[in-house]
């Protein structure tokens, strides 16, 4: 029987410790960390992302605004808007909600983003500071994931990690993060041939791949850890509508552990993003200081360390 890797009560403890670090920055004499949401338009996904965004603020104390731009908003306003907030020295992270509307370059809007305010960890500096090991903010999804690996295995030395999907937000950050583990790490997507028989070779699959079951328990060796990154909408029987995973989790009985869909990945990522907000806001209190996710319970070795450390 898979043991359930609980990524809700994984997200809680995270939280616990989020909160404390808010409360000791207040204890110290200084303002509650900010996180500043742009939502551009009235995606009602989005409507929903925001919300929860802003509820898991409040409840661990961090500060929340929001700006809500009709979706005729002007790239030059949303930049201008981003340039102030980029000056508020009361603003410790910036997320912009996407998809943006179509007339806008989501990339520029990105890139306009301070990068040590990109809680997101999407900006051009923070991706190559990822890439190279030198510390930086992290991906929400890739650093919950880092974490929720943490909780079944201790050390990725050499371990075999095969990661479906090669997307920006998650594939390729952490594939990243995996290979500063020490991780032997094979990165697939939709052109992989043999995707079934590379799945068999590995001790961990991270499926972010968006095909809902599409690892099957026949693609899994026994005693794999399994991460499932996937959100597919699906409506079952009665109508109501219901979220499915990229691995057949009913199938995957044999493997050593499993997250479900929801409950794994989904909650983590929200935690992550308190968690980045807070560092931000501490790495703000000093020029000097860099901004260090808390790695101590991901089993990650170079980076984790230390921010900053020699690129290898
Ligand atoms: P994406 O569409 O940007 O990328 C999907 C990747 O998977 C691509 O590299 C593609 O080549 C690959 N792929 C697609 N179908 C495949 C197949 N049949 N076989 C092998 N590879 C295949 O998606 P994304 O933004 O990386 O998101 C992936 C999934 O993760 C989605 O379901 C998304 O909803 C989910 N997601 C969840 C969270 C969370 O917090 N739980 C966060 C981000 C994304």
């Amino acid at each position: 029987m898979a043991d359930i890797i609980d990524g809700r009560a994984i997200a809680r403890e995270l939280d616990k410790k989020t909160k404390a670090e808010v409360e000791a920055l207040v204890a110290e004499g200084h303002p509650a960390p900010g996180l500043t949401v742009i939502l551009v338009g009235d995606d009602p996904a989005s409507e929903v992302y925001v919300r929860r965004k802003m509820a898991a603020c409040e409840a661990v104390g961090i500060r929340s605004s929001e700006h809500r731009l009709p979706a005729s908003t002007s790239q030059n306003a949303l930049l201008t808007l981003i340039a102030r907030l980029n000056a508020d020295p009361e603003v410790h992270g910036i997320l912009c909600q996407v998809p943006l509307p179509d007339h806008i370059d989501a990339r520029q809007v990105l890139r306009s983003i301070a990068p040590e305010k990109d809680v997101d960890g999407f900006h051009p500096v923070n991706v190559g500071r990822l890439s190279t090991g030198t510390g930086g903010i992290v991906p929400c999804t890739p650093l919950g994931i880092m974490k929720l690996i943490g909780t079944v295995i201790d050390d990725l030395t050499g371990v075999n990690v095969v990661v479906i999907g090669k997307s920006n937000i998650v594939g390729k950050p952490v594939a990243n993060l995996l290979l500063d583990a020490e991780a032997t790490v094979t990165v697939t997507h939709i052109y992989t041939e043999g995707l079934a028989e590379i799945c068999r070779q590995a001790d961990v699959i991270v499926a972010a791949a968006g095909a809902p079951r599409l690892v099957r328990g026949h693609w899994v060796k026994d005693g794999a850890v399994l991460i499932d990154v996937g959100i597919t909408r699906t409506k079952d029987e009665d109508g109501k509508t219901k979220l499915v995973g990229d691995i057949a989790f009913d199938e995957v009985q044999h493997a050593k552990a499993v997250t479900p869909v929801p409950g794994g990945v989904g909650p983590m990522t929200i935690a992550c993003l308190l968690s980045n907000t807070v560092q931000a806001a501490r790495a703000a209190l000093n020029a000097n200081t860099d901004v260090s996710n808390d790695y101590a319970d991901a089993p990650a070795r170079s980076m984790f360390t230390a921010s900053g450390s020699t690129p290898n």
